[in-house]
């Protein structure tokens, strides 16, 4: 539509995930027409974010460093672990300042579709984590789809064959979405009323300290009614 190396970066920009065509043209023409942005600043942290940018040894989550800033935290409780799909959930889950354990990152979740099974995801690496014996409970904070369904089934199945206490994030959830455009109130909601799986029917209460800003009260462990949750404003 656009000459040569214009529509060229139009159509690197709409590769993006969540930058369709009308923005991709939008950017681009920021870019070609503002004269004080700095290309040679965006081009370097580009090119800078890939050589320094890699994954946590412990829990795969990005990281500067070979371990993260969650995973060299010693104030983390290294008893609870959060496993998520992606390093963006990690970041969600920080937003809502109500988890203080560790995380776990899995690259994604199972899809038939997608031909991706659970040896393309990090779940080797989280049993390895398991066999130090210090961890307690794990919380599976998948996205609220099929895909992320189809994980926290297997991971429970897998978990509690070792004998730890698995839990999933409550109800209240905008269901077929991302955990990263839930709202902070919502999934700290969702935290505190992690609901176990499978036939445990309690979860151990964290003491304020270690594990959770805010426990569930212990004496009553119902989450609220599904209906109680708000829309999604967004
Ligand atoms: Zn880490």
């Amino acid at each position: 539509m656009y000459e040569g190396i214009v529509q060229e970066l139009i159509d690197e920009l709409a590769r993006l995930p969540g930058v369709g065509p009308k923005s991709a043209q939008r950017i681009a023409f920021h870019i070609v027409q503002t004269r004080n942005f700095d290309v040679t600043r965006l081009a370097g942290v580009l090119m800078e974010v890939r050589e320094r940018i890699r994954f946590c040894e412990i829990c795969g989550n990005i990281s500067e460093r070979e371990q993260c800033v969650v995973c060299r935290d010693p104030r983390r409780d290294p008893t609870i672990i959060c496993v998520v799909e992606e390093p963006k959930d990690v970041a969600a889950i920080e937003r809502t300042r109500e988890f203080q354990g560790r995380y776990h990152v899995l690259g994604g979740a199972i899809s038939p579709i997608e031909g991706i099974g659970p040896d393309d995801l990090n779940i080797r690496s989280l049993l390895h984590r398991l066999e130090s014996g210090d961890i307690s409970e794990i919380i599976v904070a998948t996205d609220p789809n099929l895909e992320g369904d189809a994980t926290a089934s297997y991971l429970s199945r897998l978990l509690r064959s070792v004998g730890v206490s698995v839990s999933r994030l409550a109800s209240g959830l905008p269901v077929g979405g991302d955990l990263e455009y839930a709202d902070e109130v919502t999934l700290g909601r969702a935290f505190a009323g992690r609901q176990a799986m499978g036939d445990r029917r309690s979860i151990p209460t964290r003491p304020a300290v270690g594990g959770w800003a805010s426990a569930p009260p212990p004496e009553e462990p119902t989450p609220p009614p599904p209906d109680d949750a708000p829309a999604d404003p967004a």
